[in-house]
């Protein structure tokens, strides 16, 4: 068996499309451009390039935006006050504060300090917990990109045993609640794993669906997963590679070449999740300005 490609650049380059075409209409009937601030402090490389290619898919679809980069040395009541200053600016539909920041700041606090209802990430509590009981609310980008790659490729979840390695805030919690719900899109029987996880393989063998966000190269080998499983690799590792001009080259959580041969659908890295990211990013954005989500009183 050789798997069939989960292509996530294709994909998203679709909902791209769909995001322009409904900013045009919204814009047609009058209303101003979605806006997202993004906010950068301090400058960490891979930051600035995560910043500058968020904002620039959003140009690409008519959506405008800002970044405001402002220095690591920002104390934590400065930093709220700017934040709280684009929640009470109507003309700022969403808010990003791009992650990792200063280890001086507490990044939940910064998350709360964000209006939930300009929360385009999904980090913040109250996106959190209405996710947990099915309520409207602004989805985590990369696992709600995972879901509707599902979606795209007609690859069915309900009642499948889901196995997500990996339980951080932003991919592993938040995919395994999108899976598990039984009353919203995912129905199927989920087991989250992470490093405190005894036996591995013990859970990934039994996978119909494994979801691998441990930020640890190769991590899934080939007898770690049953014939036909359908594998989404949401990890990004650089590894060192003589070959490439930069030095290194950018692998994902499993063993791509070798895991492909007994998986029925699997994602590539790079191509696969990430850019279902930055495409959920802009849905909600898009979301946010016509207050979908959140309907004003
Ligand atoms: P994180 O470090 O916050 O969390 C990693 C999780 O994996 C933790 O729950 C940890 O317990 C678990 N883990 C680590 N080693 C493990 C092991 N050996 N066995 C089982 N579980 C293990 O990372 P994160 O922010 O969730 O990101 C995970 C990966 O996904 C990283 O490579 C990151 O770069 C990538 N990522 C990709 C996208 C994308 O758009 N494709 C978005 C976000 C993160």
């Amino acid at each position: 068996m050789s798997a069939e490609i989960i292509d996530g650049k294709k994909v998203a380059a679709l909902m791209r499309d769909g995001v322009r075409s409904d900013v045009e209409q919204w814009v047609q009937k009058g209303n101003r451009a979605p806006f997202l601030q993004v906010i950068l402090v301090g400058d960490d490389p891979a930051s600035v390039v995560y910043t500058g290619t968020k904002t620039k898919a959003c140009k690409d679809v008519g959506i405008e935006t800002n970044t405001l980069v402002l220095q690591d040395t920002i104390s934590a009541r400065e930093l709220k006050e700017v934040i709280t200053g684009f929640n009470e600016d109507d003309s700022v539909d969403g808010i990003l504060v791009q992650m990792p920041l200063p280890s001086h700041l507490s990044k939940y606090d910064v998350i709360e300090s964000i209006d939930h209802r300009k929360d385009v990430d999904g980090f913040h509590p109250m996106n959190v917990g209405r996710l947990s009981v099915d309520q409207p609310c602004f989805r985590s980008c990369t696992p709600a990109g995972v879901m509707e790659l599902f979606k795209h490729y007609s690859i069915p979840v309900k009642s499948k045993h889901a196995v997500v390695v990996g339980a951080s805030n932003i991919v592993g919690s938040p995919m395994a609640v999108m899976l598990s719900r039984e009353n919203a899109s995912g129905k199927a029987t989920t087991t989250i794993c992470h490093k405190y996880t005894k036996d591995l393989t013990a859970h990934t063998i039994n996978a119909d669906i494994l979801i691998v966000a441990a930020g640890q190269p190769h991590l899934i080998k080939p007898e770690m997963v049953k014939e036909g499983v359908v594998v989404i690799d949401v990890g990004i590792n650089r590894v060192a590679d003589e070959k490439s001009e930069k030095g290194y080259k950018l692998v994902g959580d499993v063993d791509f070449e070798a895991v492909r041969k007994k998986a029925s659908w699997i994602t590539p890295v790079p191509g696969g999740v990430g850019p279902m990211t930055v495409a959920m990013l802009m849905k909600n954005t898009l979301l946010a300005a016509k207050k979908s989500i959140y309907p004003s009183n």
